[in-house]
């Protein structure tokens, strides 16, 4: 298995491309979970006390979002242990994420972070540090972790599906990724991967619970009527630019963005299959793409899909910049952006993001 995926990344700093100043759709789904997460924790707590929690965040990108879940994780424990009339724990919390992530930008917000934190609460009750590597095999000792949180990574595969599979490959030739035209192949080659490295994920996280310890996922997933994806719209203005002769043949020939979207059934499949775990709950929540950018006025979809355009270049630059030049990536960027507003004004852009709560069996 690949340990390290270097050019899996989201943009790092905070300029104008970054994740950090281009998240805030994702921001908006780690809302849309919190109520599990008030469940979990709750759940967590009928059955132990610990008085240090253990809380690993996985995926956890550039910038604030991560520290939203911080704080939230503290507020809702702090309101558990009210309610129970014990006393709140310390917390210990990792950063994980790949070893390419810019995780600098997100440690120079901690001392701001760590001076609200004094102001309605004991600073010296939260230490936080990073933990870099895939979360696609083990990054933690055995037991040792309460709870984790994982939001809008796991999507993404461990590495590319088609890079081992040249047969298959060439049968998606001059795409990169699944489109609708791809045959049935790409796609069961797509899943096998998907199980791969759920299946290690999982395994991995059960390993390193306490028993009775939580995890809260959250990813992209597929349901119901066929819809568009980011992945997909990339991959056929690849092809138009291949078709116009803007970018060579060969650079597509070794290039599939690495996310999966599984369904509902193919996530439960890789989770009844671990035995040691059990699913709590899901849930599918289906949300538009500008869902919270409220923007009106007669400009107001063209300044969306501008802010949509830029959420995927954040997630995609990296990846992309592998294989093409800063004036390719542009140009995909230029008509990705008119894509999404063609797409706006005959119907609606959405995804679906599916929230889990699972257990480690006690
Ligand atoms: N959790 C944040 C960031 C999501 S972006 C939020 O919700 O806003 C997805 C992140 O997952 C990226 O930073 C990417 O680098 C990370 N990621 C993808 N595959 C990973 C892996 N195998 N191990 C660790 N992190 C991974």
């Amino acid at each position: 298995m690949e340990r390290d995926q270097p050019f899996l990344h989201m943009n790092g700093g905070k300029g104008e491309m970054s994740y950090a100043n281009n998240s805030s759709i994702q921001r908006q789904m780690m809302l849309k979970a919190k109520f599990i997460l008030e469940e979990t924790i709750t759940r967590l707590y009928r059955d132990s006390s610990p008085t240090c929690m253990k809380v690993a965040d996985l995926g956890c990108s550039v910038g604030s979002n991560t520290l939203l879940v911080i704080s939230n994780i503290i507020n809702i424990v702090h309101t558990t242990c009210t309610l129970l009339n014990r006393d709140p724990p310390t917390f210990q919390f990792y950063l994980n994420d790949l070893f390419g992530n810019d995780f600098n930008t997100t440690i120079k917000l901690l001392p701001d972070f760590y001076t609200k934190l004094l102001q309605y609460k004991e600073h010296d009750s939260c230490f936080i540090n990073v933990t870099p590597g895939s979360f696609y095999g083990r990054l933690f000792p055995s037991n040792s972790i309460n709870l984790f949180h994982s939001s809008n990574g796991l999507h993404w595969l461990s590495q590319d599906p088609l890079l081992g599979c040249k047969d298959v490959a060439s049968l998606n030739k001059g795409h990169c990724h699944i489109v609708s035209t791809s045959p049935p192949e790409v796609h069961k080659t797509y899943l096998k991967q998907y199980q791969q490295d759920f299946k290690l994920f999982l395994k991995s996280r059960s390993e390193e619970l306490v028993p009775g310890g939580a995890m809260v996922l959250m990813h992209l997933g597929y349901h119901e009527t066929p819809r568009r994806t980011s992945w997909e719209i990339v991959s056929l203005i690849l092809n138009d630019m291949l078709l116009e002769g803007l970018i060579e043949e060969a650079k597509l020939e070794w290039f599939n963005i690495p996310v999966y979207e599984p369904t509902v059934e193919e996530v439960k499949n890789v989770i009844e299959e671990e035995e040691s775990v059990f699913l709590e709950r899901l849930e599918v929540v289906i949300s538009g793409w500008d869902e919270g950018l409220n923007i009106e006025g007669g400009d107001g979809e063209n300044v969306r899909a501008e802010i949509i355009s830029k959420h995927a270049r954040a997630a995609l630059e990296p990846l992309l910049s592998e294989k093409f030049d800063a004036e390719v990536i542009n140009e995909v960027f230029v008509r990705f952006q008119n894509k999404i507003l063609q797409i706006m004004k005959v119907g609606k852009l959405e995804s679906a993001t599916f929230i889990m709560s699972i257990t480690k069996k006690a």
